[in-house]
């Protein structure tokens, strides 16, 4: 009752203090206060497994992340004009990393502003200005991203310039048939700019289709649309925000399909919270930029930035997170695909490494959002914290900190089957 009474103070207090366009996760809000590998601590010290978030990568509030950002706040903080090594052995570990032909990196401050950047770089570079995105897309948060980024909403209106195809989907027949219809969109969508006298500038992909419903098999689905995008003579850009650092098992989300990408823009886990995000280039695009705009960003790159996503980088090499994510995502998958193939009420298992999609189905077999959310609700219950996404919201979105093991798969998998089976035997009750 006393927390209830605490809850709802702060919901009261959040909706006088904080804009209206703020959603809170859960029916019953979380409030955690601390944080550590893959846990969150509600004020009672009650452990939730934290099942969902990717920006923690490392794990919240790794010992060596937080002393690399509190000794470099503690020594120096400024800004990108001036001379600083942390900055280019960052950006060096960072492009090392990276797959050719990508040779350089601009550092932004969030997820956003690296596609905006990544927009304005492909539209200098071609002349173009139409943008392709997928049906409900994510991109972020500034205008001419917001316009591109259809998950916000139907009252969003998408930019003139921009055009939409349907996300890629997996019929069973085959990588070649799916990459076939993922890329006749594309090609429609070039064809409708071209019949508005509008040249592409780019196609934006997130890697994982993560809003779209995480669509990430079979590998090689990408490579006809980046082949389309190309022969009309725009950039493919990877939206690496949430499938970068590690969380398919691999590195990086668009080498797996075999691609290459002009552009690419990173986000979320580069920091472990700390925001520190950028694009990478072809240094003929990143040029091009050089000769017809100037960028700067007042806190993109900034020596503290950098030292946290230095540290995260070492952090991910010396505990081998990457070969961690595909150990132990296979696990995470092979625990979910035996609970749904306990039930018709859960269908396909999507994703890959330790990213999850699972789709919640009603008694005849279609979409369930309500069912995905009372699920959802029913983990927070029993702390364990996961989220639902796509097209209809009912699928289950499961994508923990990278220092996820299988003790940790073990119980969201134990819950997640006590949950459903609790929930569908009072439902029958009813
Ligand atoms: N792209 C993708 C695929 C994302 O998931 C997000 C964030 N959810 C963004 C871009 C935007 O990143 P940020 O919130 O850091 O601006």
């Amino acid at each position: 009752k006393d927390d209830d009474a605490v809850d709802a103070a702060l919901l009261a207090r959040r909706q006088r203090l904080l804009g209206a366009s703020y959603r809170l996760f859960y029916q019953r809000p979380f409030h955690p206060v601390r944080g550590e590998g893959v846990w969150l601590f509600d004020r009672h010290g009650t452990a939730h497994l934290d099942a969902y978030n990717n920006v923690a990568c490392v794990g919240h509030c790794h010992p060596k992340v937080v002393a690399a950002i509190a000794t470099q706040a503690a020594t120096l903080n400024t800004h990108t004009r001036y001379l600083h090594e942390t900055i280019l052995d960052c950006a060096e570990r960072l492009i090392d990393s990276l797959p050719a032909p990508l040779e350089q990196l601009v550092f932004t401050c969030s997820g956003s502003e690296a596609n905006d950047l990544a927009l304005r770089m492909a539209r200098a570079f071609t002349g173009g200005e139409g943008l392709i995105v997928t049906e409900l897309a994510y991109h972020g948060v500034t205008q001419a991203i917001a316009e591109a980024s259809p998950s916000l909403g139907s009252k969003v209106k998408l930019g003139r310039s921009v055009r939409t195809v349907p996300a890629p989907v997996d019929r069973g027949d085959g990588v070649a048939a799916m990459g076939a219809r993922f890329a006749a969109g594309v090609q429609a969508a070039i064809d409708d700019l071209a019949a508005h006298g509008i040249r592409p500038a780019a196609l934006l992909l997130d890697s994982v289709f993560s809003s779209d419903g995480i669509v990430t098999d079979p590998v090689g689905f990408l490579a006809p649309a980046v082949e389309t995008i190309r022969c009309a003579g725009g950039l493919y850009i990877a939206d690496e925000v949430q499938a970068g650092l590690g969380r398919t098992g691999v590195l990086w989300g668009f080498p797996r399909h075999g691609v290459r990408a002009d552009l690419v823009t990173l986000g979320k886990p580069l920091g472990n919270g700390h925001p520190v995000a950028g694009v990478a280039g072809r240094r003929e695009v990143m040029d091009h930029f050089g000769e017809t705009a100037r960028y700067f960003n007042t806190f993109g790159g900034n020596p503290v930035a950098c030292a946290a996503a230095l540290a995260v980088q070492r952090v991910m090499a010396e505990e081998d997170l990457v070969a961690q994510a595909a150990a132990v995502g296979a696990e995470l998958h092979a625990g979910l695909g035996q609970i749904a193939a306990t039930t018709d009420r859960l269908g396909a298992v999507r994703g890959a490494g330790l990213l999850a999609g699972v789709e919640v189905l009603d008694a005849k077999g279609a979409p369930d959002a309500a069912l995905a959310q009372t699920l959802v609700d029913g983990l927070r219950e029993r702390q364990v914290l996961i989220s639902a996404t796509g097209p209809q919201a009912n699928v289950l979105k499961i994508r923990p900190p990278l220092v996820f093991n299988r003790t940790h798969v073990e119980r969201l998998c134990e819950v997640l089957e006590e949950t459903l089976g609790d929930l569908l035997e009072t439902w029958r009750d009813r």
